[in-house]
């Protein structure tokens, strides 16, 4: 294939589709290894890529690709596009590699959206050794996957050689292959340090600019929601979340400021133990993504049962289900005292943290002396007192809202912002309540009986 343009628009489906379709059994067997591998995926072996399949609402068989690409479309929505015939020649364990190969580049395209790095070609290499060797670790490799007996993609111990080469001809040390791809930024840097930096023309669209149609806003909402959702997993105690996403964050932050930022914003520096003392994330924005991820636990995700599933494979079933599990969603209510100011950007953020969680429905309630369901942007207006007794005789079904609608969920968890000031109650399931506590306001719920989950939000100058 040309490297230069591309034979259809890679964001229209239905061009993507009908151009040149491989032949149908060609197709379904290709759609049975895509659909194994990302059960396998979900599985055992990266929670990362399965969170991002799983977003991944259109998934087409395309010749129009030689591989395969995971495109962002431009109205929001995330493609993943698979040339049928190359998935057949490959078999099963090289899609696994392909596919993680891919998820990692929204990734790195999430986390490292500088256009300086985008535009080296040396850094687009970097990413590529880097990618591949960590799919190697993960996936359990020794090499590349082949097709028709030629490794498909860039050779990370084949670059670290020829890195090698050019720096024993110029008299410098040379890193040993470990300490080369330690990270994101070593391979880089080091590759940096060569008289000659490799620019070879390979398969993967990525090493183009322009390859892969990415606009940066859908991108950038589903590599955060991956993480986050990742991050919540590995909170809740999903060791192959944690690890994953642990190995992530040390290969990749402080790589560049955006990273760091990015990874700072999640509070994913909690996961390994370390404050990231000059990060901006407040200590209570990290405690709410904990109680919540405790709150929203599953206890029924990935129980489906590994042979079932590839019993079902083999037998040619689509195990849709399978990598998210029968899950019910969870549901979320919010609510906002009114009676006291409430600082938008703690709205703003919660509202963005709450949009990004997956299967959770979330109600947004205000609240004086009365409730009033209100959407996140919407200015609500405060009225006289403040009753939490309102609210909790509201989302415990007892009481219409002023516009007459009863609440008819039982909620998973209930978020209270407030000062705190008003008669003190005690709901009838105390452990779904998170009372954020604004500066200078009373934190009895922290020293109630029952003691429900509390704490304060600093709303210092942000
Ligand atoms: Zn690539």
């Amino acid at each position: 294939m040309g490297v230069s343009g591309h034979v259809v628009d890679l964001t229209d489906r239905r061009a993507l589709a009908e151009w040149r379709p491989a032949p149908p059994e060609v197709v379904a067997q290709a759609r049975r290894l895509k659909e194994a591998a990302l059960l396998d995926f979900g599985l055992t072996e990266s929670a990362v890529a399965s969170w991002l399949y799983a977003k991944c609402r259109h998934q087409v068989p395309t010749t129009a690709v030689e591989t395969a690409a995971v495109v962002a479309s431009g109205d929001g929505t995330c493609l993943l596009l698979y040339n049928p015939r190359f998935f057949v020649a490959v078999g099963l364990a090289g899609v696994k590699f392909v596919l993680f190969h891919e998820a990692r580049h929204l990734l790195q395209r999430h986390l490292f959206a500088e256009p300086e790095l985008r535009a080296d070609p040396v850094f687009r290499v970097a990413t590529e050794v880097s990618i591949n060797h960590v799919a190697m670790v993960r996936l359990g490799r020794t090499g590349l996957p082949l097709l028709d007996g030629e490794p498909v993609g860039i050779d990370p111990r084949g670059i670290h050689a020829r890195y090698v080469a050019d720096l024993t001809a110029q008299g410098l040390d040379a890193l040993a292959y470990p300490d080369f791809v330690e990270t994101d930024q070593s391979v880089y840097r080091e590759l940096l340090r060569m008289t000659d930096p490799p620019v070879p023309a390979h398969r993967c669209l990525h090493l183009l600019p322009g390859g892969v149609p990415a606009d940066q806003e859908t991108v950038d909402r589903i590599g955060s929601s991956v993480l986050l959702n990742t991050l919540l997993a590995a909170r809740r105690g999903q060791a192959l979340a944690e690890r994953e996403l642990l190995d992530l964050l040390d290969r990749t932050d402080g790589a560049s400021e955006r990273a760091t930022r990015l990874w700072g914003t999640l509070g994913a520096g909690a996961l390994r133990g370390t404050a990231g003392a000059t990060r901006r994330v407040d200590w209570w924005q990290r405690w709410l993504v904990d109680v919540l991820a405790s709150k929203l636990s599953e206890g029924e995700r990935l129980v489906y049962p590994k042979k079932r599933g590839a019993l079902l494979a083999a037998l040619g079933q689509p195990p849709t289900l399978s990598r998210r599990g029968p899950v019910r969603t969870k549901v979320l209510v919010v609510a906002y005292d009114t009676s006291g100011s409430m600082p938008a950007h703690v709205v703003e953020w919660l509202t963005e943290l709450v949009g990004r969680i997956d299967g959770v429905e979330a109600h947004w309630l205000s609240f004086d002396g009365v409730v009033m369901p209100f959407r996140p942007g919407e200015r609500v207006y405060g009225g006289g007192g403040t009753s939490f007794q309102a609210v909790a005789d509201h989302v415990e079904g007892r009481t219409p809202t002023a516009e007459g609608r009863a609440f008819e969920e039982r909620p998973d968890a209930v978020v209270v912002l407030t000062d705190g000031y008003a008669p003190h109650i005690t709901p009838a399931e105390p452990e779904k309540w998170i009372w954020l506590i604004t500066e200078g306001g009373d934190d009895w719920p922290d020293h109630h009986t029952p003691q429900m989950a509390c704490h304060r939000v600093t709303t210092g100058a942000s």
